[in-house]
């Protein structure tokens, strides 16, 4: 392991990053500290985005999936080295911004799925946008070819094999992007027998994010899932998929207990922060489970 290099005072932009540049520049510090003096050589292979420079990507595609919904692909300027750009299930960048006035960074979650591996771009993210929303507004203003700078990957969750006989995940809205890495790794790894269910709500039937990628997953034995649409879509019933489940009203608690929670089962939960104390306190106190993940998306969750 190489020794982490300091950041500059001018590398913070003191807009309250989680995590700061410095405290991630302290915590590489005392690991390259503890490896030296056990004498333990740490081999981490080289990754393409570093926790504590930006590196430049630039977009390689626009998707428009609604007026204030878009995935943005992104590519790495490969000037120096050609290395790979890794992170773990439920990790966040940070997205560097500058408009000459001020300086501020956003989280955001980075999603390849295997089949598209081999696609000509390194990440993906699914952005939204809000009506007052800085970087948000910023991120739909982008055409095709432009440079961003980002960090990371930074998150704590961690997938562990076959530890739960299920991961009962629920979503809201763009609380799916950590969600469907999530999904997609453990269906593609052969010896995590751990079921899945997912219960993602959306608002109508054009904002359900990855539905051709949920239908696909729905073949694998463990998986399965509800979509939810707050608004009515009766107009649109042509539009859905053959036995698509989808249930046109709000996700309630008994939908949860039909699947009889039990303490083997993980629960996690992605979405706005009045979605997520409201799942929060329906899973503690009417259904008693104990193992919630709601905090996949570390300290704030304004998705
Ligand atoms: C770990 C992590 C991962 C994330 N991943 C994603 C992702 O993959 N995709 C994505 O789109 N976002 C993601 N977010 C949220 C993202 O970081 C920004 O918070 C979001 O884009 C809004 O930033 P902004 O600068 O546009 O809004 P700001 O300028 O910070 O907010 C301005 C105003 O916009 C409104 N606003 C902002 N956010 C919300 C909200 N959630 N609900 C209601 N009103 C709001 C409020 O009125 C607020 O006062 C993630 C956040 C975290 C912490």
């Amino acid at each position: 392991m190489k020794p982490p290099i300091e950041p500059n005072k001018e590398d913070c932009c003191n807009s309250g990053c989680n995590p700061c540049i410095f405290e991630v520049f302290e915590k590489q510090l005392q690991l390259y500290k503890k490896c030296k003096e056990n004498d333990e050589i740490l081999m981490t292979e080289e990754n393409g985005i570093s926790q504590l420079e930006y590196s430049s990507f630039f977009i390689s595609d626009i998707v428009e999936l609604t007026e204030n919904l878009r995935i943005l692909k992104f590519k790495k300027l490969r000037t120096d080295s050609n290395t790979k750009i890794f992170w773990n299930a439920g990790d966040h960048f940070l997205l560097k911004y500058n408009d000459g006035n001020m300086s501020c960074s956003r989280a955001y979650t980075p999603i390849k799925l295997k089949k598209s591996y081999l696609d000509d771009f390194d990440f993906l993210i699914v952005v939204k946008k809000y009506s007052e929303g800085l970087v948000s507004q910023y991120l739909f203003t982008l055409e095709k070819g432009n440079e961003t700078l980002w960090r990371g990957p930074y998150g704590h969750y961690n997938v562990l094999e076959n530890k739960f006989k299920r991961i009962i995940m629920i979503a809201q809205g763009t609380g799916i992007a950590p969600f469907i890495y999530i999904i997609d790794q453990i269906l593609n790894d052969e010896d995590n027998m751990t079921k899945l269910v997912l219960f993602f709500c959306c608002k109508s039937l054009n904002e359900i994010l990855f539905r051709n990628e949920l239908y696909e997953f729905k073949s694998y034995w463990n998986f399965q899932y509800h979509i939810y649409l707050s608004d009515r879509w009766n107009d649109n019933k042509n539009k859905v998929m053959y036995s698509e489940p989808i249930i046109e009203r709000k996700l309630r608690a008994d939908d949860l207990v039909e699947i009889k929670p039990c303490n083997s089962d993980q629960f996690l939960v992605c979405g706005s922060q009045q979605f997520m104390r409201d799942f929060d306190h329906i899973l503690k106190k009417e259904l008693c489970v104990e193992n919630i993940v709601n905090k996949i998306l570390e300290k704030i969750v304004t998705i």
